[in-house]
Parts: structure tokens; sequence; C-alpha cells
């Protein structure tokens, strides 16, 4: 069996009986947070953090107080490597080991962070048993906003966060935000396999067969496994990084179990159960405000659509809307989406909710709104004007000119000017719903379709332990 497994299991808390995260924070609790570590070269944050996690557990006498967190945050922030993920690791020990954990941390982030080809590492460090509520706002944030990095250097100070950083330490905006993200609402779970070293760059030998089998038996409760439409497997990143997969779902058993029914051939370093705001659709609960749309920013708008949608080269589609002050917004759905033809259906009037991210304007184009998801609620009556039938044949008579009358072109009969055109109500050809793209255009926290009426309205109360390393 390729994937080793020795189940560690870092707590023995019931879940069952949590409501808040923060009532098992004690006085010797410590909230490790860290980002941007990798770059489009290498290295991975996760994968930091399942060393990290390996140390604390094997090397220390500390426990753990959560799964590790993978925290994705705004993904419309042009500086992300990928995915915008930061972690956090909440663990509870006495001051001694909190000492060598940190030493760690700082020494093991320095040599194993892609600084110098694009990383800019930030590490927090939060002792005590109260996350500051500013810590707390400052990450549903950093869900939606753009933060600057003086921002961030306040609030550690002001709410005692020890913070260490490298390179232009822009990660320190997301490892703060990792800690203050308590995930005490609506979350999900992704089991990562890791690879050794030696096979990072190779290609990874996936069974689809075994993905195909897995996300049949596993629906609901694991997701985006496969692309049943493009027949693709979305498990797997493409790139150099060292995770070989994932699988997203919603509690730690299935996703552990799952990634252990995909019988792995590659030697495996490692895999670890993260718990996520993934698949929540997080960063669009904030409503965009027209009056002044930020560039980067994410959330959701409730407007009438103003100005048709129109297709332009590569299948995009384009229109405009409008809220109920009368300021107006373009917006636009790319074809990757798979959204385009419906987009293209809405006309002037209809009443939608968009989610989405604002783009910058650049000198070719204004502020745009790229849709993420399309919630048609209301759409308007558009009628045909057409000209008379004829009472002889009831064929459609043509016009003679202005103010000439008709006359039916196949048994010649005439009508005077005075008859009236008629007007016919012409069906919609979209209904009123959610619509979201296609899954391989899917973001790490779109919330897929059957998701909705899924989420958690607390922690996971399904699961009486952690496993949180899987070797
Ligand atoms: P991966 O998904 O592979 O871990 P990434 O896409 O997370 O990589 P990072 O290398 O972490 O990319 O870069 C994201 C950077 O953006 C980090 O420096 C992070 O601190 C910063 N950042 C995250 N959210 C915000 C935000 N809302 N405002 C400003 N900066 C942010």
């Amino acid at each position: 069996m390729a994937v080793r497994e020795r189940l560690l299991l870092a707590l023995t808390h019931n879940y069952n009986k949590l409501n808040h995260m923060s009532s098992v924070f004690n006085d010797e609790s410590l909230h490790i947070g860290i980002d941007d570590t990798d770059s489009p070269f290498g290295k991975c944050t996760t994968h930091l953090a399942f060393k990290i996690t390996e140390y604390v557990l094997e090397r220390t006498g500390a426990d753990f107080i959560d799964y590790p967190l993978l925290i994705r945050l705004n993904p419309n922030i042009p500086w992300k490597t990928r995915g915008n993920g930061a972690v956090c690791l909440r663990i509870k020990s006495d001051p001694q080991d909190q000492q060598r954990i940190t030493e760690f941390v700082k020494n093991y982030v320095e040599s194993n962070s892609a600084t110098g080809s694009g990383a800019n590492p930030g590490v927090v460090f939060f002792r005590g048993r109260q996350l500051p509520d500013a810590l707390v706002e400052f990450s549903k944030r950093a869900m939606f906003d753009v933060i600057s990095k003086q921002d961030a250097i306040k609030l550690a100070a002001k709410s005692g966060v020890e913070y260490f950083t490298l390179g232009n330490g822009r990660g320190l905006v997301g490892a703060l935000a990792a800690i203050g993200c308590l995930l005490d609402g609506d979350h999900t779970f992704e089991a990562i396999a890791y690879r050794r070293p030696e096979n990072c760059g190779t290609e990874r030998m996936i069974n689809v067969n075994k993905v195909i089998e897995l996300s049949k038996k596993t629906f609901p409760y694991t997701f985006n496994n496969y692309d049943f439409d493009n027949r693709r497997v979305l498990i797997a990143p493409h790139g150099v990084d060292p995770v070989f997969c994932g699988i997203r779902g919603e509690n730690a058993d299935i996703v552990a179990s799952s990634l252990r029914s995909l019988e792995i051939q590659e030697k495996a370093e490692g895999c670890m159960v993260y718990r996520s705001n993934q698949g929540t659709n997080m960063h669009l609960q904030n409503e965009l405000k027209l009056s002044e749309p930020k560039s980067f920013a994410s959330g959701y708008l409730r407007c009438k659509v103003s100005v048709n949608p129109s297709k332009v080269q590569g299948g995009h589609a384009f229109f405009a809307v409008e809220n109920d002050h009368g300021q107006s917004f373009p917006a636009a759905v790319y074809e990757p989406t798979g959204l385009t033809n419906v987009a293209s259906l809405l006309v002037q009037g209809d009443t939608i909710e968009l989610g989405g991210g604002v783009r910058k304007p650049s000198s070719k184009h204004p502020k745009i709104l790229n849709v993420e998801y399309l919630l048609v609620l209301e759409l308007v009556n558009v009628v045909g004007i057409h000209n008379p039938l004829c009472k002889t044949c009831s064929k459609r008579m043509k016009s003679e000119g202005k103010g000439k009358g008709f006359q039916c072109k196949h048994c010649k009969s005439r009508e005077p000017p005075t008859v009236q055109k008629e007007i016919v109500n012409v069906p919609r050809k979209i209904l009123p719903g959610l619509y979201i793209p296609t899954p391989k255009a899917h973001r790490h926290l779109t919330k897929p379709l059957h998701r909705y009426g899924l989420e958690k309205k607390y922690l996971a109360r399904n699961c009486k332990s952690f496993p949180t390393v899987l070797f």
C-alpha cells in the first residue's frame, strides 16, 4: 500500500460538545499563522504546516486543539501565487514546548520558503485564551477586501501578536487573517497527500477510474473530485509543488478514507486533514457598494440588468447592471465559467444577484465585475410586435411601408394601415434560480451547487476525534 498509514490522534475532543471554537482556548493556547512561503516555482504553505505538525506531534508534548486550518482569503488579490491560502495551527502546551515550537517554526519557515523567487513569508504567534475581536474582524475583512501591510502591522501591535516576516513581509496579512478565522460556522475538510522531494516535478500518476468510483460513492459528502461534463480529474494540481492530491468533503473521516481508497502508487511523504473554508463562498458574503466599488474587492450585488448582454470574441458575455439608486456598473461573464449562454439570455429589467470580484480598470477597460455566480430573481416580460395575420390564409402579412398598410404575400389580400400590429409575449428561455460555474472553473472558495442547504452552522458535529496526520 502506497500511503503508509499511521493515525496520530492529536486530539480526543468530542466536537459534538463544541459550539464555539473559542471555548477550547485557554492560557496554554498557542495560535500559529503562516502565509506566503511559496512561489510559482515551488514550495507550498500547507506542506510547511504539515512538517511543523509532524514536529509538534513527534517531538513535543503539545496537543492540537483544532484541525490544522487551511484558510482561503480574498481570491481576487492580484499578488496571490495560486489560491490565496494561509494556514493556522492551534495548539496547547506548556511554556517550554511553546518556546521550542515557535523557534522551530521560525527556523523552518526561514529555511524552507521560496524567498528570493517571489515568496514574502509572514508568521504570527498569539498566546492566550481570548482571540482579540479586532483579529477576528480583520480576518473577516481579508476574505473580501484588500488590506495593507501597514494595517496588519498596526493590528499585530495592538493585539499582542508576535510576528516575524521575510522578503517584503506581505505574508503578515494572510498569517493574521488565518489565526483570526475561527471557522465556527460553515466549513469543509480536505485531506492532502504530499509528495516526497525526489518526486516533485514528475507527473502525478492517478487512477482515473478510482477517482470516478470514489466520487460516485461518496457524493455529496466529498466534492469536486471529477468533472463529469469535461471528463477531468480535479483532485491534483499540475505544478512542481509537493501536493500530490487533495480530497475535499464534509467531514474528516470521509476525506481521509476517500484518499486511502485511491491507493496511490507513488510513495507519499504523508497526508494531513485540514479544516477549511473552501467550498463555502465565504468571500462573497459582503455586499458590494456601487458608489465606491474597490478594485480587487469580492462580494455580491443585488441589481437589475440595465444593458443587454452581448457576446464578444472568445465567447465572453458583457452587460451592465444598476442598483436602486440608478448607479450602473459593467459585468463580465467569461467563457471558461460555462455561464455565458445563460447570462446572454438576460434582458434589461431582469432582477438578479451577482457574486464576484471587481477587476481593476486598465487603459482599455473600466472597472468591471467578474461574475462568479448568477442568481436570477425575477424575469421581466418580453414582448414582440408582429404584423397582423392575413384574415384569408392566416399567414403573417408584410408591411407595405410606413403608413401604407399590409399585404399578404400568398393570397395578395390587403389591410389598411389602421389595422393594429399584434403584441405577442416572447417566452423567456431562462428560469429564475442559481447558476454557478462548471466545476473545472470553480475557485477554492466556490460553493458547489449541492452544498446549498448542507452548510454547517456549528463545528463538525459528527466528528469524535482529530485524525490530524496520516503517514
Ligand atoms: P497558495 O495558495 O499556493 O498557498 P497563495 O495563492 O496563497 O499561494 P501567497 O503566496 O500566499 O499566495 O500570496 C498571497 C499574498 O496576499 C500573501 O502575502 C497574503 O498575506 C496576501 N493577502 C491575502 N489576503 C489579502 C487581503 N485580503 N489583502 C491584502 N493582502 C492579502
